[in-house]
């Protein structure tokens, strides 16, 4: 049976997530849009030292996320929906294993994992990233290009990988680690491509660019050049053996367990913007009654209701993907529900936020405009609105991607 009954320690947490996110997020929240390549280092510390002494209390809380069953993926999801509540940019700059831990939780041997994720529990702020997308390549990951050739004792990287987030904070700005799709063989398209762990300061990975955006501007979204990148035999993650289909699998559950994740962050977004239009609407004499029949309701008051409606179903479908995930269920139709809904939702929401201020939503003055802008990447990243509701569509309809592509 499916309980989400928050635990009370879960619910204390989330108050102190909330708290962080008020204070210490939503302070900082324009300084960093506005000036997209500065890096808040107080804030990197400060999340940093907090996630230490969390560690301290509560063994492996850093690293949850990702830890398939008797994992915490559903109390992440309320703690990740608070942060993006603060902001979504800033949450996605929190030092930690991020998207390059999830791969190598799902796809690396347990000593691996240990190993590579040993580097998250010093004294310093480091970050993981991962690194997929390429200039031909995006949505379909199988036509991934980046070569990784055997010579001797290493792997020989070679390839372009763009829009990687914090791909500069992992390669560069910390003792951090990027996990890079790559393929050994292209004739064997989805089976040929492997994950491979690239540590910073390895010769060969250069950070090229980092992009301009329109909104989540306080996360790194880099260009990584692999030139002749060598990394030694055991930077594959997982099997090296070429099993037909079994390594892409092993890839593709990454986003089991980050799809609910990013649905989670569109949660708090529009939360964010549902709860400032409710507070405003009170605040001038126009309050939301709640309870009335529809007939009675005013315009306003039926559209607020109904983004309210919306977001509690995302939530709900979000939870739900991260409970599975966390029972070692199969969770990917789930997962892209959630995370399709969640985009979808929070696209909507923070837009009719915008609409319903009129030239207030539209200013500056307020962080409703941000928030809009902030939205629109629940829809691109992680697979795009189309492409999860294409996996929902395959799976619901029986289809393999061979048959609906
Ligand atoms: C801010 C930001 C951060 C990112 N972070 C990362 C990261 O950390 N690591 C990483 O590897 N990538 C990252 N990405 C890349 C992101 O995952 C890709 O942009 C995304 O997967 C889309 O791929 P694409 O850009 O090649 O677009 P395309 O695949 O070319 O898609 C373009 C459009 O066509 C649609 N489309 C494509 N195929 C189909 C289809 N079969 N059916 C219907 N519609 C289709 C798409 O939905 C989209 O609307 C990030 C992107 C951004 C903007």
């Amino acid at each position: 049976m499916i309980d989400f009954e928050l635990e009370p320690q879960v619910v204390k947490r989330a108050e102190l997530y909330h708290a962080v996110a008020l204070n210490m997020m939503r302070s900082i929240a324009r300084k960093y849009d506005e000036e997209e390549h500065t890096q808040p280092w107080d804030f990197f510390e400060a999340m940093w030292a907090a996630s230490r002494q969390e560690a301290g209390a509560q063994p492996d809380s850093a690293e949850r996320q990702g830890a398939r069953a008797g994992g915490r993926s559903v109390e992440t999801a309320v703690l990740v929906e608070e942060m993006c509540w603060g902001d979504a940019g800033l949450f996605l700059t929190i030092p930690g294993p991020g998207l390059g831990g999830a791969a190598v939780r799902a796809a690396g041997t347990p000593a691996q994992q240990e190993r590579f994720l040993a580097r998250f529990k010093g004294e310093r702020p480091v970050w993981g990233a991962m690194a997929i997308t390429e200039p031909g390549c995006g949505s379909d990951s199988a036509a991934v290009t980046t070569s990784a050739v055997r010579q001797g004792d290493y792997w020989v990287l070679n390839g372009t990988k763009i829009f990687c987030t914090a791909g500069q904070l992992a390669a560069e700005k910390s003792d951090g680690l990027v996990v890079v799709w790559a393929t050994l063989d292209r004739s064997l398209g989805r089976a040929g491509i492997r994950p491979f762990v690239v540590e910073r300061g390895t010769p060969g990975m250069s950070v090229v660019r980092v992009e301009n955006k329109l909104g989540i501007r306080a996360s790194d979204t880099a260009a990584i050049v692999f030139e002749d990148c060598r990394v030694p035999l055991d930077h594959l993650l997982g099997d090296p053996e070429l099993k037909r289909s079994a390594g892409f699998k092993e890839v593709m559950a990454t986003f089991d367990a980050t799809r609910p994740i990013v649905a989670a962050m569109a949660i708090g977004v529009g939360r964010a913007a549902l709860d400032f239009v409710r507070e405003f609407l009170a605040a001038h004499g126009a309050p939301i009654r709640y309870g009335l029949p529809a007939s009675r309701q005013t315009a306003l008051e039926a559209e607020v209701v109904e983004m309210e409606v919306q977001l509690k179903a995302a939530r709900l479908l979000t939870w739900r993907a991260a409970w599975m995930f966390d029972r070692g269920m199969r969770n990917n139709l789930e997962a892209s529900m959630a995370k399709a809904k969640a985009g979808r939702v929070v696209t909507r929401i923070t837009q009719k936020a915008v609409e319903l201020l009129g030239p207030l939503g539209y200013s500056r003055e307020l962080l409703v405009e941000k928030w809009m802008r902030d939205a629109k990447i629940n829809d691109i990243f992680e697979g795009t609105q189309q492409i999860n509701m294409l996996i929902v569509a395959r799976r619901v309809l029986g289809y393999s991607s061979a048959e609906l592509s």
